[in-house]
């Protein structure tokens, strides 16, 4: 950002100011600062912009839309249809299927990018930031890729760093003499590599249901730890996406019953889902997600590789140290 660049550079011959200099980079931003370049960040620029407000994103990747473009598998979609996902102020190409690719859904974020002109600063990592009571200001502290430190200094803060950004892995008991590769999900990018082979998916929520078909359908054999209970809901309904026609029937009747009538089309489409150790949560879909953020899965066709028992569901809980 050139106006940034500008200040910085006065601060830097600014004699007042060296001995800030001489420890962190300080850099003082006249506009918002947004942390984190995913869809939520760049969707925030631009809405800004739009009215005139120019920002500066801060990104610890070295590209936008890091999540989509480094940390997921090959064969994902969207997993919602395209218009309950597309970005304020510029809709998905009309071309674009209903749940697109992950290619697809990255060039949109890349063209969104381009067409509101915004440039992330990347490879910075944010590492803390405080609002500065003494002078009204937040103060962001970020390393670059050489460890090299700088202090942005502005008055409005806006953080963007995602849900799914960071990857949470358990440390299981008898991992580490495990002699065969473990990995996250967000490194798993094909089943292609594990063909053949037996695997052991540990979480039953979309990734891990996903995971365990691809792994089918690349003949390796997959089993499923399920540990907790779990809503897997058909990823349609009466012609309609499920989450569509859930959010379209929350506008005319209570929660509660909107979810008794996806667990009653559910029942009908999937069958009992007890039947193959998926046990259901008391609370229904729609309500869970309200009072937990627990996400349903949309099943993707997973559950018909259980039944064919091509896909081993284990209920086991896994002894873990963290
Ligand atoms: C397998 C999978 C499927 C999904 N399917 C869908 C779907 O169909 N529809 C849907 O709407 N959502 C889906 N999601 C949810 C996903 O979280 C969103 O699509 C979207 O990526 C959220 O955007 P975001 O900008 O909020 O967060 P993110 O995409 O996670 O972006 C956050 C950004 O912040 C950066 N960041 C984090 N910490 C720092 C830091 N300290 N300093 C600097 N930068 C930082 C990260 O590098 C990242 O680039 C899916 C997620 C996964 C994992």
């Amino acid at each position: 950002m050139d106006y940034s660049k500008e200040v910085e550079g006065k601060r830097v011959h600014d004699h007042f100011n060296k001995n800030m200099t001489t420890l962190a980079r300080c850099i003082w931003v006249p506009c918002p600062v947004i942390i984190g370049a995913g869809p939520s960040g760049l969707a925030t620029a631009a809405c800004l912009k739009e009215r005139g407000i120019p920002s500066l994103i801060l990104e610890r990747a070295d590209c936008i839309a890091s999540l989509w473009k480094l940390k997921t598998y090959d064969r994902l979609r969207l997993h919602l249809p395209k218009q309950f996902c597309e970005l304020p102020l510029m809709p998905f190409p009309a071309n674009f299927p209903t749940y697109p690719t992950k290619k697809q859904f990255v060039a949109y974020l890349e063209s969104y990018k381009n067409h509101f002109g915004l440039d992330p600063v990347f490879n910075k990592t944010v590492v803390s930031a405080e609002f500065d009571h003494r002078c009204g200001f937040w103060r962001i502290n970020t390393l670059g890729l050489k460890q090299e430190e700088t202090e942005y200094v502005c008055q409005w803060l806006i953080v963007a760093t995602g849900e799914n950004a960071d990857e949470v892995v358990p440390q299981i008991e008898g991992m580490d003499d495990f002699g065969g590769p473990i990995i996250h999900t967000s490194s798993y990018k094909s089943g292609r590599l594990f063909r053949g082979k037996a695997v052991l998916v540990i979480g039953c929520g979309n990734s891990g249901m996903e995971v365990s078909l691809d792994l089918c359908n690349c003949n390796a054999r997959p089993s499923l730890v399920v540990r907790d209970s779990v809503h897997v809901l058909p990823q349609e309904m009466l012609g309609r996406s499920t989450f569509g026609l859930s959010m379209w029937l929350l506008k005319w009747f209570p929660m509660r019953l909107v979810d008794r009538f996806l667990l009653l089309v559910s029942r009908f489409m999937l069958g009992d889902t007890e039947k193959f150790g998926i046990h259901r949560p008391q609370l229904g879909p729609l309500e869970l997600k309200s009072r937990s953020g627990k996400t349903p899965v949309l099943d993707v066709g997973t559950l018909a590789k259980i039944k064919s028992g091509n896909i081993k569901v284990e209920s086991k809980n896994f002894l873990c140290a963290n």
